[in-house]
């Protein structure tokens, strides 16, 4: 399954054509921040209830269920309203309350790894979620920090088998942030789903310059649409195939049932 998007919603406009980028390419689910953590308080800290709403008409618009991210405890609700998956990001992988929370919900959580954190924490982390009753948790490897800045983080491939081996819970590659930059995502997409994950999280943007946030690593669409192409001829070659645009609508993901697309082969 591919989620593609923006990095963060940013206008109307812009959300739109990255929206209809993504549907037209053969994404099966829309992404997009409206809460972003962002490391300096300076920096674009997303349009909040305005950008939820601007999700609604993304996703009625391209049929697409919407994954998006929670920061605060106090906004799950909210943001439950408006998303088909909750994102619980890298920076809040141990936000123990933050994670009861979701727990709470019936959405499916994509939990993405901390940037620092072992694959036992991320493992400890998707039980505190499991452990209030959601058991509809997507891993997510994002990329580590390393001595080498050479990319953003790295892309530690590795775990997606060997999260496999230890747990039941679909995996996704997020290439997009593991390296940082846009050239890198479609070599690194491929890789993860010749390792094996379930899903790909991927920032699109149709106009990467002026993104406010992460542009150095969103794929143009033509970009992103030559990755889907080569996607769609790696798959069969695994016994594997891509999930289809519209297979898991709104009231199906809404019922919980998005991971049995996950795991189909
Ligand atoms: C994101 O998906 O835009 C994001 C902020 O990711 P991460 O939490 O992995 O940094
Ligand atoms: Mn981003």
């Amino acid at each position: 399954m591919v989620m593609a998007g923006p990095c963060a919603v940013e206008s109307k406009e812009q959300m739109f054509a990255s929206a209809d980028a993504v549907v037209a390419a053969g994404a099966a689910m829309l992404r997009g921040g409206a809460y972003k953590p962002r490391t300096s308080p300076k920096s674009f800290q997303g349009l909040g209830p305005m950008g939820l709403q601007l999700l609604d008409e993304a996703s009625a618009r391209t049929g697409l269920p919407v994954v998006t991210e929670v920061l605060d405890p106090r906004d799950v609700e909210r943001v439950a309203q408006h998303a088909a998956m909750l994102q619980v990001g890298s920076r809040n992988m141990q936000n123990f309350p933050l994670l009861r929370e979701v727990g709470r919900q019936r959405l499916p959580v994509l939990l993405k790894r901390g940037a620092a954190a072992t694959v036992d924490e991320l493992l400890f982390a998707a039980e505190y979620i499991t452990n209030e009753g959601n058991g509809n948790v997507i891993l997510c490897e994002r990329g580590i920090r390393s001595f080498d800045t050479a990319t953003r983080y790295v892309l530690d491939l590795a775990v997606v088998p060997l999260l496999r081996e230890r747990s039941d819970l679909p995996i996704v590659v997020d290439p997009s942030h593991g390296t940082g930059r846009a050239s890198l995502v479609r070599p690194m997409a491929l890789a993860a789903a010749a390792a094996g994950a379930d899903g790909l999280l991927i920032e699109v943007h149709a106009e990467p310059h002026k993104a406010l946030c992460d542009g150095m690593q969103a794929l143009l669409p033509t970009d992103f649409a030559q990755m889907m192409v080569d996607l769609r001829r790696l798959l069969p070659m695994l016994g594997r195939r891509l999930v289809r645009p519209g297979v898991s609508g709104h009231g199906a993901s809404a019922n919980g049932t998005i991971s049995d697309e996950f795991i189909a082969p």
